[in-house]
């Protein structure tokens, strides 16, 4: 037959979380990491406003930026944050969109673009389909930001790099030093900074310094799906500063050949997603945090994660792999990810703790008994 999928399918496979995650459907009542979402369900103060958007007919397109009165929320909120003087924000579906537009603003083929490992899946798979490199710089053991290697990387194509913390995968939430070190590098070669912080809101033990406070060549990538438990109403938002208003412009104008505006009825709630008190909720995923630590430390490998709602353990020596690993833990009902989903290693093994306590301590048991053989 003739092949008619395009080169750039090529450079990329099926989700690895995916395809562990559609196996979790065929198992009976399983012990699943895998997914990264919260497991509670969007309050109902923010269901009902989406609700009630819907049944007032709130159902059209938006503006390609999103509607006024939300970004109007938002434009304080990044200058608060941020220091920057005029914030250009916009809307998109979900933190991938945001994603997605800025790489297309931005990667030019051949471009490199600097990915600390372990890495969210999707920078690897979006910068190769643009055809892109990426340059992946180690983080192992501790999963801090190795400032010298991200400086020893940086070339003359070096057109970005991408920071993540709160980390997926790791968990690891970054240092403001070392955030320092990184907008100086790269300040000093004229590389634009992506901080994709959509796990803000899950920092269990440090106050959150994002990148952008100390460049203004920072492109923001915020997110509400894991914040507010609204991971299918795709929503999220892209700020930068007015020094970046060019590529605010071009992602504009790439959002209307494309997603053409973020999903309308949900954006007339996130004012009231905004002024709810998650507190109870991140209290939780602390607790949970906690108990996997706990039930984990004596027989694996692992760093306690100050952030986000991962944890990302060494495998058991006992294995070759982690993937040899993870097909055990699947046969006896757990699931979790192999490492090398989210890098070029595959030593370690991604578990998401947002299920029940008493999942997390079966899993444990489970988990700890393969680990002992
Ligand atoms: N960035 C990171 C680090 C993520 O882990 C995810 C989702 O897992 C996303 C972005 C995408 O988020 P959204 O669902 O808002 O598109």
């Amino acid at each position: 037959m003739k092949n008619y999928l395009a080169e750039r399918t090529k450079v990329v496979d099926a989700s690895g979380i995916r395809k562990v995650f559609a196996l979790g459907a065929t198992l009976k009542d399983p012990v699943n990491f895998s997914i990264g979402q919260p497991d509670f369900d969007v309050p109902d103060p923010i269901k009902e406003v989406a609700i009630q958007a819907i049944r007032e007919g709130q159902n059209r397109y938006s503006q390609t930026a999103g509607e006024d009165s939300v970004l109007e929320m938002l434009r304080p909120r990044v200058k608060a944050e941020t220091g920057w003087n005029n914030p250009q924000v916009m809307l998109t579906s979900g933190a991938t969109g945001g994603l997605l537009l800025a790489f297309m603003a931005l990667i030019n083929p051949g471009d490199e673009v600097i990915i600390p490992d372990p890495y969210f899946v999707m920078y690897k798979h979006l910068v190769r389909m643009l055809g892109g490199k990426c340059v992946f710089v180690d983080c192992y053991p501790d999963f801090s930001l190795p400032v010298e290697k991200i400086a020893a990387a940086v070339t003359d194509k070096t057109k970005l790099i991408i920071l993540n913390s709160p980390n997926n995968p790791s968990g690891q939430v970054y240092s403001a030093q070392d955030l320092k070190a990184v907008a100086e590098i790269a300040q000093k070669r004229d590389i634009i900074l992506l901080s994709d912080e959509i796990y803000e809101m899950y920092n269990y033990e440090r106050s959150q310094v994002s990148a952008a406070t100390y460049y203004d060549k920072t492109v923001l990538l915020k997110g509400f799906g894991k914040s507010y438990g609204i991971t299918g109403w795709r929503m999220g938002y892209t700020a930068c500063s007015e020094t970046l208003k060019p590529l605010m412009e071009a992602m504009l104008m790439i959002q209307q050949y494309t997603f053409v505006c973020a999903p309308m009825p949900f954006q007339l709630a996130l004012p009231t997603a905004m002024g709810y008190d998650m507190s109870t909720y991140v209290q939780a995923y602390r607790n949970k945090r906690d108990l996997l630590y706990e039930g984990l430390k004596g027989t694996f490998n692992v760093r306690k994660p100050i952030g986000a709602f991962y944890m990302f353990p060494e495998k058991p020596e006992r294995y070759a792999t982690a993937t040899d690993f993870v097909k055990d833990a699947i046969a006896h009902n757990v699931l979790i990810i192999p490492g090398n989903v989210f890098s070029e290693r595959d030593t370690h093994f991604r578990m998401c703790f947002t299920t029940t306590e008493d999942k997390i301590r079966q899993g444990v048991e489970i988990l700890c008994q393969l680990a002992k053989g």
